[in-house]
């Protein structure tokens, strides 16, 4: 029996475990297919505080691990399946029914952006293929560059990107756009941007240098047409990774886990969240580490409670 398991190895699952085991509490942190999590999509990370000169996502990931196992954190690689949250200690199961037990649980398994699946996509994420305008915009300066998406984020991201971008395109398989109204009227009134509505990307077209080109479809004639490009930022929206909770927790209608304003409590003592799982507004490496660290002190200060309520029931 743990006293305190951690779901997930981002920045936030990272950095409850650092904190956890630094405070004695012998996390198990349990790593899932995409060790490190979304970082490790992207190459240089540049606004991450105390990098004065970037660092590369995997390794920021991987320095943040070491940090945590310095203190005693273990680490596990495993896929969760099922969960069973109805009563204390909590039960997890994994891939191969090896079950697992713990008084406190962190949920910090993200986010993952809805790709398109279309040919030349997965091959060239980091080459060209982003799905974080604040984390790779700054590569684009002076280029040019597609988005793809009619929702909030597509606007969002399309009209930071023109900060850098000489020109940005934005892509939509329709004429209407998802996007509130202010977020549209922002974008429309940028000169920088330029549109292809009622288009369906089909492929993604790359060489040596990386990515140079967008196929679509036209969906009013059916004719196909290249738009070139230096990069494309694919913002169809994001995806929380919370279907293996089967509805055990309460989350907003899109999946993502509601924490109490102010904590990373959920609706259940003694499980907290933390990270991407549970915010699809800022979603940035320090904000997801920011939270990791208030889930640890929530967890710990729940455990304390615990350990109280352990001890005269045994007496
Ligand atoms: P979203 O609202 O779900 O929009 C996704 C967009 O991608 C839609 O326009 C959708 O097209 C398109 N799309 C989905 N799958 C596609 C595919 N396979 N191929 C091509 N296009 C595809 O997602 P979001 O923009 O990330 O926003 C998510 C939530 O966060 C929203 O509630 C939004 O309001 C919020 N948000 C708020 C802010 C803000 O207030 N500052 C910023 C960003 C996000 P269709 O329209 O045809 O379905």
């Amino acid at each position: 029996m743990y006293r305190s398991i951690i779901l997930g190895t981002g920045p936030a699952g990272l950095t409850a475990a650092i904190y956890l085991a630094r405070a004695n509490m012998k996390p198990l942190v349990i790593e899932g297919p995409e060790p490190g999590g979304q970082l490790t999509l992207t190459t240089e990370v540049e606004n991450f505080p105390g990098f004065q000169d970037g660092i590369m996502g995997p390794e920021l990931m991987d320095t943040m691990r070491k940090q945590a196992e310095r203190f005693g954190a273990e680490f596990k690689r495993g896929w969760v399946t099922k969960v069973k949250l109805d009563k204390s200690p909590f039960t997890l199961l994994l891939e191969g029914s090896e079950e697992l037990k713990t008084e406190s649980l962190i949920i910090s398994t993200g986010a993952s952006a809805k790709m398109l699946g279309i040919p030349g996509e997965q091959k060239n994420i980091g080459k060209g293929v982003s799905t974080c305008a604040t984390c790779d915009g700054f590569f684009f300066r002076g280029k040019k560059v597609v988005i793809i998406g009619g929702g909030d984020s597509a606007m969002e991201e399309a009209t930071f990107l023109t900060k850098f971008a000489s020109e940005v395109h934005i892509i939509h398989r329709r004429d209407d756009l998802r996007a509130s109204k202010i977020m549209q009227d922002r974008a429309k009134s940028n000169d920088k941007i330029t549109w292809g509505l009622d288009r369906t990307p089909l492929e993604i077209i790359s060489g040596d240098k990386g990515v140079s080109g967008l196929k679509l479809k036209n969906n009013k004639t059916g004719e196909e047409e290249i738009v070139e490009t230096d990069g494309i930022f694919v913002a169809i929206g994001h995806r929380p990774n919370t279907k293996f909770l089967e509805g055990q927790l309460k989350t907003d209608e899109t999946g993502y886990i509601l924490a109490e304003p102010g904590t990373t409590n959920t609706n259940i003592p003694g499980v907290f969240a933390c990270g991407d799982v549970q915010d699809h507004k800022y979603r940035q490496a320090i904000t997801a580490a920011g939270t990791g660290c208030m889930a640890a002190m929530d967890s710990e200060k729940f455990l304390e409670g615990n350990r109280f309520i352990d001890w005269s029931s045994s007496v």
